[in-house]
């Protein structure tokens, strides 16, 4: 067997040297500057990431992680509430509501686009809930056309965690709208793995709500309105200047990048169609950002076909092996196994394969026909 060059599953050495020369340039001034937190690179990108979304407000958090939680808070979810989210999700998203000390209620996923289900949505409200956390999952929005109603005739909030789907859109009245500019508020992460990525932690939470942009400005710093005065009780999170600094230099690049990831997506959707895996499916109604590039492989070969392109050199992972309702921190929620049969079904078949926007054409190639080499018992 040649011996290849290894294809991880994100390489983002490349986005880094195409940026280099400006962002030393800019760090070394932020650092001379010595104001590190809080500053005029998080001042630029919070306008300029509020102008791409069409919304008011964004302010820079600590992580994608915090801004969930802090965006809970804001909107006066807690004790009592029930928040309506899906099982098929980073476990932050879930921690975020028992965070705030409201109960997650979960529902079992559409098959298409692996986001929470609107008719089990509708289903699950009761006169304790409070609010919808839809996950844009993947990089594909979650069906908010079909959300948004049934929040409105309900009285409840939306957030949006759109920590996997910066750029991404949706048809909504007519037009395109960005995710994350849809809701009461959304929490971005900018973990630098994601589309818009730092490089280290950060977060934003966007919201078209003034009073909701009051009480996160106040939430990030302790609560505080002026100095040795707090208002509310927060905590600390903000977003640093060097990490904004990273974002003010990439976010005028994202959508590129992002058209890069539908064209891979595209040529891998185009490789691996008469082979028995299920690509993924972009709705009408979506415009898919491929945060991650996940297909289902048949249960019974998901595992060795993993181990297939493992032994070779291809970086592959496994999003999510373990839903939500079934994690051990969570049981005594009270949700069993057999409870979301779509999503653990969908769960044992996922398969995440190399997806960043440096990836090459030939580096696709090589993944799937080394895919197909597992289907038909060759050993590539
Ligand atoms: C990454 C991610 C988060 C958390 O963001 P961090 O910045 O890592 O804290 C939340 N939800 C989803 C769906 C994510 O993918």
């Amino acid at each position: 067997m040649k011996t290849k060059r290894a294809i991880p599953l994100v390489d983002l050495k490349a986005q880094y040297l195409d940026i280099r020369e400006e962002l030393l340039e800019v760090w070394d001034q932020t650092l001379h500057r010595m104001h590190l937190f809080l500053g005029p690179q998080v001042q630029q990108f919070e306008q300029a990431f509020a102008r791409y979304l069409g919304v008011p407000h964004v302010l820079g958090v600590g992580s994608g992680t915090e801004a969930l939680d802090l965006a809970l808070q804001a909107l006066g979810v807690g004790p009592g509430d029930e928040v309506i989210t899906t099982p098929f999700t980073f476990f932050a998203t879930v921690e975020a509501i028992l965070h705030v000390g409201a109960r997650p209620v979960f529902v079992d996923i559409d098959p298409e686009t692996y986001a929470m289900d609107p008719a089990a949505v509708e289903a699950a409200i009761t006169p304790r809930t409070r609010a919808l956390l839809p996950v844009h999952l993947f990089g594909h929005p979650a069906p908010m056309h079909r959300l948004i109603p049934l929040a409105r005739r309900h009285n409840l909030l939306i957030l949006e965690d759109a920590a996997q789907a910066h750029g991404a859109r949706i048809h909504l009245d007519g037009a395109w709208k960005p995710v994350g500019s849809l809701g009461d508020a959304a929490a971005f992460s900018f973990y630098y793995t994601k589309n818009l990525g730092a490089f280290g932690e950060g977060g934003a939470v966007a919201t078209p709500r003034d009073d909701v942009a009051e009480r996160l400005r106040l939430l990030r710093v302790h609560g505080q309105t002026d100095k040795y005065t707090h208002a509310l009780i927060g905590t600390n999170s903000r977003l640093d200047e060097l990490q904004a600094a990273v974002l003010n230099l990439k976010l005028p690049r994202l959508d590129l990048w992002n058209e890069r990831r539908r064209t891979l997506a595209a040529r891998y959707t185009e490789a691996l169609r008469d082979l028995d895996v299920i690509t993924p499916v972009e709705a009408p109604w979506a415009h898919h950002v491929y945060h991650l590039y996940v297909i289902r492989v048949p249960a019974a070969h998901r595992d060795a076909l993993r181990e297939h392109l493992m032994a070779r050199g291809i970086g592959v992972g496994i999003h999510y092996p373990v839903p939500a309702h079934l994690q051990p921190a969570l049981q005594d929620l009270g949700y069993g196994k057999g409870t979301f049969p779509v999503c653990e079904q969908i769960a044992r078949e996922v398969l995440t394969l190399p997806m960043h926007p440096f990836l090459t054409d030939e580096e696709v190639d090589v993944v799937t026909e080394t895919i197909r080499a597992y289907f038909t018992g060759a050993t590539g």
